[in-house]
């Protein structure tokens, strides 16, 4: 089975993110990188889907050259190879431009599965997964907590507000992972220096004859007019309690219009 894994570079949600004044694209160098967080569980199950049923797991990364740090962390995990395209013309791609040039990558790369987390933690649009799905014309599988594969067979179990799904559809097919679905383990020494030696084809958008034209900041569907800082956080109301305490609080609570 040949499963591809889309993994993305995020700024570290414990770093200061800030935006870029000249373009009001998030500024990726401000900040410490690191791999989104549910991409971890996305690479766990394709590595144990391919346990199970045989087969490779590809990583798939549309990022800025430092984006190659993302990929050999998802390699040391225990993936085979890689993928990155990197191209400034992708610079501030907003997600429709995202997705038809990673559809463009997997497309010309060929798969039965692909696999993603539910959503990144810096923009957290969630549609990716599906925008990928309705762009390669295959089914697509979202929020799973269980993927099981048989023959050509995918069956995921969601859980929702009212209980859980079972939703089933044929390979080829795209899923989207939430963080219940596994425990990703950690890279073992071995896998780190393995990883050094996997193979990661750079491609660019002339690779997989996409248009610069259509992709970026300057064909984003999408803009940002104007952005500003969250206002500092108030200092909390203190009440002091002198037998009082729960009528102040109460009190407090009406002027807020809590109760
Ligand atoms: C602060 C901020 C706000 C934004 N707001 C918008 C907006 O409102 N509308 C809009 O169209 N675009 C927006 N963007 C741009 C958008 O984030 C990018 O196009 C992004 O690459 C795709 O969207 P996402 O991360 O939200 O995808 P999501 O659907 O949230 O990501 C889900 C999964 O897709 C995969 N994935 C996402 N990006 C990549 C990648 N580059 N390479 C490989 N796998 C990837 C990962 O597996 C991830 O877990 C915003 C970007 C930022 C930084």
């Amino acid at each position: 089975m040949n499963i591809v894994v889309c993994v993305k570079q995020v700024p570290d949600t414990y770093s200061e993110r800030t935006l870029k004044a000249s373009d009001s694209t998030l500024d990726r160098d401000a900040a410490d990188a690191v791999i989104n967080e549910l991409d971890e569980y996305a690479v766990e199950e394709g590595l144990r889907l391919a346990e199970a049923h045989g087969g490779e797991v590809t990583i798939l990364s549309m990022g800025p050259a430092r984006a190659a740090d993302t990929i050999r962390k998802a390699l040391s995990m225990g993936a085979d190879k890689a993928v990155h395209l990197v191209d400034d013309a992708l610079a501030g791609s907003d997600v429709l431009g995202t997705s038809a040039a990673i559809a463009a990558v997997l497309g010309q790369v060929g798969f039965d599965l692909v696999i993603l987390g539910s959503e990144s933690t810096d923009a957290r649009t969630g549609v990716l997964a599906a925008m990928l799905a309705e762009r390669l014309g295959v089914p697509q599988l979202s929020y799973a907590n269980e993927v099981k594969i048989d023959g050509t067979a995918i069956t995921i179990h969601r859980l929702t507000d009212y209980g859980y799904d079972t939703v089933q559809a044929s390979l080829p097919a795209v899923v989207s992972v939430v963080e219940k679905i596994n425990e990703p383990r950690y890279p073992s020494f071995k896998g780190i220096m393995a990883a050094k030696k996997k193979p990661v084809t750079v491609l660019s958008l002339a690779d997989i004859n996409v248009d610069p034209g259509e992709i970026g900041l300057a064909s984003a569907a999408t803009q940002v007019v104007s952005f500003a800082k969250r206002p500092a956080r108030q200092a909390g109301t203190i009440v002091t309690d002198e037998g009082d305490g729960g009528a102040k609080a109460a009190e407090f609570l009406a002027t807020q219009k809590f109760i």
